[in-house]
């Protein structure tokens, strides 16, 4: 693939075990001939700047929202329950296919089954400036697959944040989910993301689970298809409205998304610090929101030190039952929490919280918010 496109930025993760990207601290990106590991597990979308053959990868993650039937949260995702959704899933990818294979020759397009979800790859030549996003959303709106991310019920989807987003990184064949079951607890079952055909996909009755290195099947190699005429004139006519891409606003400040807060339903016993967190509305929000933002959370955790005096371990309790955060991860959060703990480290310089301005200025509250913390 590098050779093939030319590939000038380092874009492969030479890490054996996730998906972790350390590149505050010297990158684990290298090129595809410095991998070190025996299998690669990831790498950056293929951007046409990353290459002189000016090859746009496009790439669709299709999942299901951790749910089950009824409703409830799914914490540990068994090799059972992906089989039982596979014909659903299957079925949300055939309507990704439906709008791709018309325009694209099925020789070009590959499928990789992660281990639960399944991605729909294919590269194009040839494209401008924007017709990247203009393709992405055209197959995302035409395709009338919801958005698994914020999802609150089971749904079979498109994660459409990941889709849209333009610098990302994203598995490979090869890949396996090692992290994920010994070190996150996500799932029972060893599993290496495997390739299959858009053929293969519509006559596999089960989900393509792949437990052993040996058994990966890859693609002979990533090819790319000149960019077809009809598909760029289709994408470009849709109404701009319909757009589920939305371009980058330049604020001074990055809190021009809307916040999706998720509501509590249910009563808080009184001796549990979160009856004394929900009394303001802009610390309960960080807690409740799905897609709290990293700089945020040092403010909730500094309310709930210098303010409510809980100790470490309450914290923890406190987060993890009534968090809402897309990307929780308990370990990640026991590593940050404990910094604002120990003496010397960066976190635990400022020993108070946050002002009411410095809420506001961030978005958390608007001004003039009044609570029992805030007169
Ligand atoms: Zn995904
Ligand atoms: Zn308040």
């Amino acid at each position: 693939m590098e050779l093939d496109f030319g590939i000038s930025r380092k874009i492969f993760l030479d890490v054996a075990t996730g998906w972790y990207d350390f590149s505050k601290r010297g990158s684990n990106l290298v090129s595809a001939k410095d991998i070190s590991i025996p299998h690669i597990q990831g790498r950056y979308r293929l951007n046409a700047c990353d290459n002189a053959k000016r090859v746009q990868e496009f790439f669709f993650d299709l999942e299901w929202s951790s749910f089950t039937p009824h409703g409830e949260k799914v914490d540990l995702v068994t090799r059972e329950l992906v089989d039982y959704y596979f014909p659903q899933l299957r079925e949300a990818a055939f309507q990704v296919l439906d709008i791709v294979l018309p325009f694209i020759q099925k020789q070009y397009v590959y499928i990789r089954a992660s281990g639960t979800g399944l991605h729909i790859i294919f590269f194009l030549e040839g494209l401008q400036e924007g017709d990247w996003e203009a393709i992405t959303q055209f197959i995302i709106v035409k395709s009338c697959l919801p958005n698994t991310k914020h999802a609150s019920s089971l749904v079979f989807g498109l994660d459409a944040d990941t889709i849209i987003s333009s610098d990302r990184k994203i598995s490979e064949f090869g890949s396996w989910n090692k992290w994920k079951k010994d070190f996150k607890h996500e799932v029972d079952y060893l599993n290496f993301a495997t390739f299959l055909t858009p053929d293969e996909l519509f006559l596999a009755e089960h989900y393509p689970f792949c437990p052993k290195f040996e058994a990966v099947r890859y693609p002979e190699r990533y090819r790319s298809f000149p960019a077809p005429e009809r598909l760029l004139t289709e994408a470009k006519r849709l109404p701009p409205a319909d757009s589920p891409i939305q371009r980058k606003q330049s604020t001074s400040l990055p809190t021009a998304q809307k916040r999706i807060v998720v509501p509590f339903e249910g009563d808080i016993p009184l001796d549990d610090p979160a009856s004394k967190v929900r009394r303001c509305s802009a610390y309960w929000n960080i807690l409740r929101s799905r897609d709290t933002e990293w700089y945020e959370r040092p403010f909730l955790v500094k309310h709930l030190i210098y303010v409510l005096k809980l100790t470490e371990q309450e914290i923890l309790k406190l987060i993890d039952t009534y968090r809402c955060w897309d990307d929780y991860d308990p370990k990640i959060t026991r590593f940050y929490v404990r910094k604002h703990f120990r003496e010397g480290s960066s976190y635990s310089k400022v020993k108070k919280a946050p002002r009411i301005e410095t809420l506001v200025k961030y978005g958390l509250c608007e001004k003039g918010h009044v609570c029992e913390f805030h007169k």
